[in-house]
């Protein structure tokens, strides 16, 4: 939106008609925006120059604190790493950010159209020449109902992939291009979070808590955050690191044992459940990041990895790298050529920006967690002190690739699995529960929008191997492996209730054979996010 809205800007400044579409799976502008947000304004400040940039945002931040959890109680750090200050930032819903932003750039002249899902992209020989979007009413057995509506193609000078973390048009365009060559894999966490309307007085307007330490164990990387928003509601989420080594790690589950911890419980008592969701998160900072585009083509936002792991924080950086696409688009029009020579202007402006100075000095934090939660934050402040150097005054430490960490069930019995307890249906709740609290809904006459490359693998391989982690990482109950051993063979399938998918993209992360593929279900379908 920000691209859409910079790009209308600078047309209207020069005179000249550019016409841009914005297309978007979600059945409205922002119900597949989710965030726990503490948004640095200064990109709507740079976007809006002299204007109100408030309309989309929630309070003030108010107060900030960093607590360490214990099984026990919390540690409360005395000083909040400069890093983490939020003064001057906003608590937010990315779905009413979203939403604001959806009607300024109509307002600038672009055109937006939601339930509008890129099914793939169109190519002339290297060069992406358009979208494909995807068509409504196709039955579950691959035939047009009658309610049949095939997807236009969309034809464009230059396509901007800003679909979120793992974009499925962005994977097809990064393997075909090989824009990840000579970088670090990229790697994720993904957040769970829920919105909770509280008794007044628990955590004010603004109050920012980010935590570490339980209930995630030390090899884990990750951390929870509550955010006081207006309202007396309260937003609060884990992220997990997608890097983990117990396959049977699960990060709703994890996420029910950090309500119940003593520190935090005391603070939803009595309240009430308003939302629930899930989304991957890029992790992997600067390393990570793919080549910024092609020929048509530009890559923007969590896509293509613009995200501050060590700030807690994206938005701000999503939109600034819109901005950068669109300036870099709006010189290469004018010049009549968009090819990949002219557009690595996206690039060179990046890298002049304060984004790229920003990632530079965080390009090592995830790496440092490989060394545990310990070893991170330590990195994690020689990073500070150094301008962004690793262990050893390293430039640049080693990514790695987040579902290669997964240990087999036969080199180390899992260990998840025994600290799970039973929802309460009071302050935890199972998945089902949850998803019904996304607003999340799929027409189940169509065919499922998640691939499996081959269950036979899942039979044979990952029931022995990793034990079906699907199960646990799926944050919707959306994979239920139905398998049995009988005389040495494996029978039995995969049940995959696809109807249940809240769009986190977990799975296409996390599955240890990297065979399945999360597609766009048929338009308008999904979660809906409201006030996430
Ligand atoms: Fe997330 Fe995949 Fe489960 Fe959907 S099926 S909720 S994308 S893990």
């Amino acid at each position: 939106m920000a691209g859409a809205i910079r790009l209308r800007q600078l047309a209207s400044a020069a005179g000249s008609e550019i016409s841009v579409m914005v297309i978007e799976k979600g059945g409205d502008i922002g119900n597949h925006g989710l965030s726990g947000a503490v948004v640095d304004p200064k990109t709507l400040h740079e976007l809006f120059p002299g204007e109100d940039i408030t309309g989309g945002l929630d309070a003030p931040v108010a107060g900030d604190a960093m607590w360490f959890l214990t099984p026990g109680g919390k540690i409360a750090a005395p000083v909040v790493p400069p890093v983490l200050n939020n003064r001057g930032k906003y608590v937010a819903s990315l779905n009413r950010l979203t939403k604001w932003l959806g009607t300024k750039a109509e307002e600038a002249g672009a055109d937006v159209f939601p339930a509008f899902p890129g099914q793939q992209l169109l190519w002339d020989g290297d060069r992406v020449i358009g979208v494909r979007v995807g068509d409504k009413g196709i039955g579950h057995d691959g035939k047009p109902k009658p309610n049949f509506e095939p997807g236009p193609d969309l034809l464009a000078k230059v396509v901007v992939l800003g679909e979120g973390p793992r974009g499925t048009l962005a994977k097809t365009a990064v393997a075909k291009l090989g824009l990840d060559r000579d970088r670090d894999p990229q790697v994720y966490a993904v957040g769970v979070k829920e919105l909770w309307q509280v008794p007044a007085g628990r955590l004010g307007a603004g109050d920012v808590i980010h935590t570490l330490g339980a209930p995630l164990p030390a090899d884990t990387f990750g951390g929870g955050w509550l955010y006081g928003m207006n309202g007396d509601i309260i937003d609060i989420g884990l992220v997990t690191g997608l890097d983990y080594a117990d396959p049977s790690t699960d990060p709703h589950a994890l996420f029910g044992q950090l309500k119940q911890l003593p520190a935090i419980k005391p603070l939803l008592e009595g309240g009430k459940l308003l939302r629930y969701g899930a989304k991957a998160i890029p992790e992997g900072g600067l390393h990570a990041m793919p080549r910024l585009y092609a020929d048509g083509l530009c890559l923007i936002g969590d896509t293509a990895g613009f995200l501050n792991g060590m700030r807690l924080k994206g938005i701000h950086l999503a939109m600034k790298s819109g901005m950068l696409a669109a300036e870099a688009i709006f010189g290469a029009l004018g010049k009549g050529d968009t090819s990949a020579a002219a557009l690595a202007d996206y690039e060179t402006r990046f890298r002049a920006s304060w984004a790229f100075t920003e990632l530079h000095a965080a390009r090592n934090f995830h790496a440092g967690f490989k060394n545990g939660l310990f070893g991170g934050v330590l990195n994690a402040a020689l990073g500070m002190l150094t301008g962004g150097r690793g262990f050893g005054l390293i430039d640049k430490l080693r990514g790695h690739e987040g579902y290669a960490c997964m240990v087999k069930i036969t080199q180390r019995a899992p260990q998840a699995l025994q600290h799970r307890s039973a929802p309460d249906n009071v302050l935890t709740f199972d998945k089902l529960t949850d998803v019904f609290n996304s607003g999340t809904m799929h027409d189940e006459d169509q065919p499922a929008h998640l691939h499996v490359a081959d269950t036979k693998i899942c039979a044979d391989r990952c029931t022995v191997e990793f034990g079906n982690p699907c199960q646990y990482f799926c944050p919707a109950q959306v994979y239920e492996p139905h398998f049995t051993q009988n005389n040495g063979t494996v029978e039995g399938k995969l049940q995959i209730n696809f109807s249940n998918c809240v769009h986190c993209k977990t799975c296409d992360i996390m599955d240890p054979y990297q065979i399945i593929t999360w597609v766009p279900p048929q338009g308008g379908e999904g979660p809906v996010y409201t006030n996430c």
